[in-house]
């Protein structure tokens, strides 16, 4: 184990984290995988063992579906009132936000990222998005129609339209954002009345369970949410075969996401697939090259590049990349890598071994066709997995660093000539999740936002999400949408109704 009582922690973070051994939560019950089998969960930090959780398996899923299956149907949530579902997910709110501290610093050991934001990012908007969601249970609408039914003009018929909860839900989540992406999942489906398998990451299960407890905590009827911790192929791949589940929303990798894709349709269960990324960051003529650097080393920089939006394209006017490129370097090598525990800390470890291998070999890859690495290329001490943030120029945009999603702080920096170029790059990859334009020339700004085929479009911002604004993804970035109104939709069905009258 971590000396963790070496660190400044809250007490709920210690006597949580004391704990050592953690149980999963299926219909109301703490319990461990049916096998017995368990999984270590490490602190990226310093590699010590953070955790040892629950290995779950096929049956333990199956025990979990069917709970939010009699959940789902039990008088208890199926008759419960909008505004009591409004008022639990208000409540459940209100425990994210006293938990705050608390579960920042779980997030932190767990996945590498900085405590301090972690709580401003992480925590404050999971507490807002679920106040956001709170607020629909009590919004959720049909329409009433005027019927012709042209081929029977003697009879009248009234129509209208009820929106109904999908049933139950699986939700898998990535090890990038575990508390908020757990949030995004939860708060639509508890608004709606829907029920849930939640599986956190391999890598990052704690705040899920954390927040399994503050679920019971909120009043929530047993079974209503399971939260159940495994990989992909023991817990992730059953619970997306399950003919029970009713829904299937998942945020990760494009490649898990198609075979997800895929499962849902054998059941025609219903998908939302939030994937990866390759966002450019489009730096305009007019743009401050303070402005523009500064904005590009925050759009790769955040949470270690560990951002399915993250800027990790950078397409500069010609007239300015020197510059920019510069600039952006010397805010790199400006950040403070470390433990994300300590507050100073700008950029902490990434989440494992294998994706600290990953970020280097492309590195590598980037250096062996021909790119030049301006700051950063490395990993970063001989304990943890901490990579330099890097900045990679003299790429082609058909090499596989401006192409593949590296997922760490490694962004490609290339030059362009006009808007009609840049835009042909910026869509040149096989996503479309996001893109930020840089610049105060509104006709050039508003010229080049209905050419970037993204999910998002930013403009002098970049990484910003709201509650309420649907983000999701074009092209292989991935379909449906998380957040806004449109998210509501995932979770409900529409049932047409026509009454002879
Ligand atoms: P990454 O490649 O960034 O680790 P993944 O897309 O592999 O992200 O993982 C995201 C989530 O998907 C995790 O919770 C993981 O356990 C889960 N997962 C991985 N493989 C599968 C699978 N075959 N079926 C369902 N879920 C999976």
């Amino acid at each position: 184990m971590s000396a963790l009582e070496n660190l400044p922690l809250t007490a709920r973070t210690s006597e949580f984290l004391a704990r050592k051994s953690h149980l999963m939560l299926i219909d109301g019950k703490w319990v461990a995988a049916q096998s017995g089998q368990t999984l270590e969960v490490l602190n990226p930090a310093d590699e010590s063992l953070l955790a040892i959780v629950p290995f779950a398996g096929e049956a333990d899923v199956n025990a979990a579906v069917e709970a939010a299956q009699r959940a789902f149907n039990s008088p208890g949530w199926a008759k419960m009132k909008p505004d009591q579902r409004q008022r639990l997910l208000l409540r459940l709110a209100d425990l994210v936000e006293e938990h705050a501290k608390t579960l920042a610093e779980i997030e932190s050991l767990d996945n590498g990222k900085s405590a301090v934001i972690a709580e401003f990012v992480d925590v404050a908007l999971s507490a807002s998005y679920l106040r956001y969601m709170a607020g629909w249970a009590t919004k959720i609408e049909g329409s009433t129609m005027d019927l012709s039914l042209a081929f029977m003009p003697n009879n009248e018929f009234v129509g209208f339209t009820r929106r109904e909860p999908v049933g139950v839900v699986g939700a898998i989540v990535a090890w990038n954002f575990p508390l908020l992406l757990a949030c995004w999942k939860l708060g639509p489906a508890l608004a709606t009345g829907c029920t849930v398998v939640l599986k956190p990451a391999e890598q990052t299960p704690m705040t899920a369970l954390y927040l399994g407890q503050l679920i019971q905590a909120a009043g929530y009827p047993d079974g209503v949410v399971n939260v159940i911790t495994g990989d992909g192929p023991s817990v992730g791949a059953p619970l997306t075969r399950h003919p029970g589940v009713n829904k299937l929303t998942f945020t990760g990798s494009t490649e898990v996401g198609k075979l997800i894709g895929k499962a849902a349709m054998e059941n025609m269960t219903r998908v939302t697939l939030e994937l990866g990324g390759k966002s450019p960051v489009i730096v305009l003529e007019d743009c401050d090259p303070a402005v523009a650097a500064g904005g590009a080393a925050q759009a790769i920089y955040f949470n270690q590049g560990q951002v399915c939006c993250a800027g990790s394209r950078l397409y500069v006017h010609k007239k300015n990349f020197d510059r920019v490129v510069a600039d952006l370097a010397d805010h790199a090598k400006a950040l403070k890598i470390g433990h994300g525990i300590d507050a100073s800390t700008q950029l902490g470890p990434l989440v494992s071994q294998e994706q600290m291998e990953r970020v280097c070999s492309y590195i590598d890859i980037g250096r062996s066709q021909g790119a030049e690495v301006v700051t950063g290329g490395a990993r970063s001490g001989t304990t943890g997995y901490f990579v330099q943030p890097t900045v990679l120029a003299n790429v082609d945009q058909k090499s596989r660093v401006v192409q593949e999603e590296i997922f760490g702080p490694v962004v490609v920096a290339m030059p362009y000539d006009d808007l009609d170029q840049v835009a042909a790059w910026a869509n040149d990859t096989p996503y479309g999740l996001g893109a930020s334009i840089w610049s105060n020339d509104l006709s050039r700004v508003h010229r080049l936002i209905p050419k970037i085929k993204s999910g998002t479009v930013w403009v002098n911002c970049h990484n910003m999400l709201d509650p309420a604004m649907p983000f999701g993804g074009y092209k292989q970035s991935g379909f449906g949408k998380e957040m806004g109104r449109a998210a509501l939709d995932a979770y409900l069905e529409q049932k047409s109704v026509m009454m002879a009258v």
